[in-house]
């Protein structure tokens, strides 16, 4: 079967891996001259099943509200004249209960799990290298309150058989040896050692690259306008290089995707929430994170990869621009610098900052939609890279009409 996919990042273009190697003949289409140059550029790289979950939670709001008034929060809320980013808002409040968390929680460890599953399945096929590590994640604490939440956060792990140990600030430093340079002192960490590391730019380019390989096409430069009917199926893509055409159709376009869909009359609550990001070289190896260090009071994620040092947080709930606003860019640097002072050189830093294409609750979007042909693969939010080979195989598994490998309640346009 002839089958666009819309959209080059990483969730697009591991998409059209499956379809190709399930026999489709498959384009994929993006505005930007080559694959994952916008969310999927620079993110944290953090393939991390095990912290999968949905920024929704029971006492976010007060969080909220307390990080307004700070100067390097790890939230910021910039209110837009615009009525999607007030119902995104409402939507994510109201998934702020107990009940909501816990039934969100459950439908993310699914998609998260499978799919670094999948992930590992394909590295083993394909023998794709992309700054990659298996060495754990290392949630590391700065004070007793933090620590105190720890406990509960180990409970949680528990129900869902994530392997996790509650370790003392001694521990963090023999896992994370770099540490005993850290500036500020820890009063623990969580470490979770199935979760992995890569670079997800590193990782969708060499991918593409393998597919063109095998015969799939990418047509980049290319914007789309509008999705076309008639009657119930999609009848093509306008772009500004034509009307392109295809027996399936596939919308991996994060958060441009709800305004391409409002049209047709199919209202998703993808909304974007900026990050940033800091990448520097590594400087002294000794003094560099092994894997990845997740710092709880910054909310910063700093990540080994290969030669560099990614570190990246924030929560920035204000449109669409991508610009990096540099009180937001320094908390990220000054979080880093203070884990790893003598890593590397801190004048030399690119900065970065993307939108997450987050739903309200959580969970992406994945599935069939009112027509026939045309099938969501968005809204992966702050798990993109974790999600994108699952959430490939399941759309792929969706075209062909084939059950996939998990329960998807919860994960399609049809949920509660
Ligand atoms: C700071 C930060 C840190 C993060 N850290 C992690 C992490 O550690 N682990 C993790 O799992 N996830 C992380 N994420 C989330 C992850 O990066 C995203 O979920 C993921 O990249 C989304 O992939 P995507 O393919 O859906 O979106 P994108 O990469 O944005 O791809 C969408 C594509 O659609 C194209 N497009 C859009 N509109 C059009 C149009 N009209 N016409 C043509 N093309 C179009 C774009 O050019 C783009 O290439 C992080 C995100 C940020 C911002």
């Amino acid at each position: 079967m002839k089958v666009l996919v819309l959209g080059a990042g990483v969730v697009g273009t591991a998409c059209a891996s499956y379809l190709s190697k399930a026999g489709h003949e498959v384009t994929v289409i993006d505005r930007q001259p080559g694959p994952a140059r916008e969310t999927s550029f620079g993110n944290a790289g953090g393939v991390c099943p095990g912290f999968a979950g949905p920024w929704a939670a029971p006492g976010m709001p007060f969080k909220v509200v307390r990080w307004l008034f700070e100067k390097h929060a790890p939230l910021v809320l910039r209110p837009q004249l615009d009525v999607q980013q007030w119902k995104w808002l409402a939507a994510f409040v109201a998934n702020c209960t107990v009940e909501r968390f816990a039934v969100n929680k459950a439908r993310m460890q699914r998609i998260a799990h499978y799919s670094k599953a999948c992930l590992v399945a394909l590295r083993h096929e394909t023998g794709i290298a992309y700054d990659n590590g298996s060495g754990g994640v290392l949630q590391v604490f700065q004070t007793d309150e933090e620590l105190d939440g720890a406990a509960r956060a180990a409970k949680v792990l528990a129900s869902f058989n994530v392997a996790h140990r509650i370790v003392t600030s001694a521990e963090a430093i023999a896992i994370e040896p770099a540490l005993a340079k850290a500036s500020v002192s820890l009063s623990g960490g969580l470490h979770l050692p199935d979760d992995e590391t890569g670079d997800c730019h590193l990782f969708t380019s060499r991918l593409a690259d393998l597919l063109a390989e095998r015969g799939v096409a990418f047509q980049f430069d290319t914007t789309i306008r509008a999705l076309l009917t008639e009657g119930d199926a999609i009848s093509g893509v306008l772009t500004d290089r034509g009307v392109l055409q295809a027996e399936s159709y596939v919308v991996a376009l994060a958060n441009e995707a709800p305004s391409l869909l409002r049209p047709l009359g199919i209202d998703i609550p993808v909304y974007p929430v900026k990050g940033y990001a800091v990448t520097v070289e590594v400087g002294d190896p000794e003094m560099a994170p092994r894997s990845s260090v997740m710092d709880e009071h910054s909310k910063v994620m700093v990540t080994r990869l290969g030669q560099r040092i990614r570190a990246a947080g924030v929560a920035e709930i204000g449109g669409y621009d991508t610009s990096a606003a540099p009180d937001q860019a320094a908390g990220v640097l000054h979080a880093v610098r203070a884990l790893f002072p003598q890593a590397a050189d801190y004048r030399q830093v690119s900065y970065w900052a993307g939108l997450r294409p987050m739903t309200p609750d959580g969970p992406p979007y994945l599935g069939t939609t009112k027509f026939d042909n045309l099938v969501l693969n968005i809204g992966q939010g702050s798990n993109g890279w974790t999600q994108a080979c699952g959430c490939g195989q399941i759309v792929a598994d969706m075209i062909d009409r084939r059950l996939p490998a998990i329960d998807l309640d919860g994960l399609t346009l049809e949920r509660r």
